[in-house]
């Protein structure tokens, strides 16, 4: 893999007693977005300064563009590894004007070839008119445009971009990140995102890497680790989950919504139900029971505990009105089937080899 955009083999690094990245290893192809996703202090972060060189790693190799730049030993500068990087704070130079932050990285070029490529990239970012500006002068949104451009302008192998947008409205945010993906896409710039946010994970990657405790638990596409994660924490992390125990059921196995597919091996198994899987429909003699509700705009998430005891939701249209207490059969959503996932860190599930046969 010496050919792809960034090869991390087995990277471990450690502050003290904690280990913050444990044994990573993941290869990004050229052009390539990952986002690296998890919850706070699972080690994105530090995954991300041990490639750009702001921390040495104590084991394990990094390669960026087929260059070796880290190898536990020797360490590149990260001045000389020709990365882009953009932080939250977009730490644009407070005394330089928008143009002259964005030509800071291009000084070793001539005055008008330097001039050329930074308005270019000013005109990419829809800021052409601002050069003048001081950073003092500019929205949030406007200083991370420029932070890009500054970031994209000497044209990086590697982007590394650490919670670009987490100091964004909402909705300013929505569209820089589109703005800003569609821009490393033009430019065939491969990058890794970090993020704690798994919608943003799961709009800007062509992969998406979920990390906890320092570790790659699931790596692969987008709908992959949605639709198809491995484990429980996955699930949970990556979207509204509810978890039902798994019964043998003859030759398969089966939920109280229906049957699903259990893959072979070790660990007990639960079964993943999200909001959009589970439908239900009132009746009186209904073995299921509305107990909670909750508007969320598009939807209103109905919370429903089972003839077992188990909590699921149901996401469900705005005109469906339904009353606490209300006795409902639910079912699973015409097309979806749940899967399994392996319940790692809890002992509620049932071990799939183990639980017993309804027969
Ligand atoms: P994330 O970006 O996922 O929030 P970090 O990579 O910042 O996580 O941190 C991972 C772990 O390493 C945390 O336990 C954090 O406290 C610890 N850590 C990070 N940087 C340092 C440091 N410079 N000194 C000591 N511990 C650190």
């Amino acid at each position: 893999m010496t050919g792809s955009a960034l090869a991390i083999d087995h990277v471990t690094k450690a502050f003290g007693a904690t280990v913050a990245v444990d044994d990573v290893e993941v290869t990004l192809a050229d052009a390539e977005l990952l986002a690296l996703v998890g919850p706070s202090g699972c080690g994105k972060s530090t995954l991300l300064r041990l490639v750009a060189g702001l921390l040495a790693a104590d084991r394990g190799t990094i390669r960026i563009g087929g260059t070796t730049v880290d190898d536990g030993t020797r360490v590149v500068d990260p001045e000389r590894r020709h990365i882009g990087l953009v932080f939250q704070e977009h730490a644009l130079f407070p005394h330089l004007t928008v143009a002259q932050n964005v030509a800071f990285g291009l000084r070793s070029l001539g005055r008008s070839e330097r001039d050329g490529r930074c308005s270019h990239w000013l005109d990419l970012v829809g800021l052409g008119s601002y050069g003048r500006r001081y950073p003092h002068e500019l929205s949030g949104g406007e200083r991370q445009r420029v932070a890009l451009a500054r970031a994209l302008a000497p044209a990086p192998r590697l982007m590394l971009l650490d919670e670009p947008f987490a100091s964004l409205d909402p909705n300013l945010r929505a569209q820089i990140r589109g703005d800003v993906v569609e821009l490393l896409r033009a430019t065939g710039t491969p990058a890794v995102f970090v993020t704690h946010d798994q919608v943003e994970a799961l709009a800007t990657g062509d992969r998406v890497a979920v990390m906890r405790a320092g570790r790659i638990e699931q790596l692969g596409d987008p709908t992959e680790v949605f639709h198809r994660p491995r484990t429980r924490f996955v699930a949970g992390f990556m979207g509204d989950a509810s978890f039902l125990p798994i019964a043998r059921d003859g030759g398969g196995a089966m939920t109280e919504l229906g049957p699903l597919d259990v893959p072979d091996g070790n660990g007990e198994r639960v079964a993943v139900a999200r909001p959009d899987d589970v439908t239900f429909e009132p009746a009186d003699a209904g073995t299921a029971e509305i107990v909670g509700a909750e508007f969320r705009g598009p939807v209103r998430v109905y919370t429903l505990r089972l003839a077992s005891g188990a909590i699921v939701h149901s996401a469900r249209s705005h005109l469906v009105r339904a009353e606490l207490g209300t006795r409902v059969d639910a079912a699973l959503v015409a097309g979806h089937r749940l899967v399994a996932v392996v319940d790692e860190h809890t002992a509620t599930g049932l071990d799939f080899d183990t639980c017993s046969d309804p027969d």
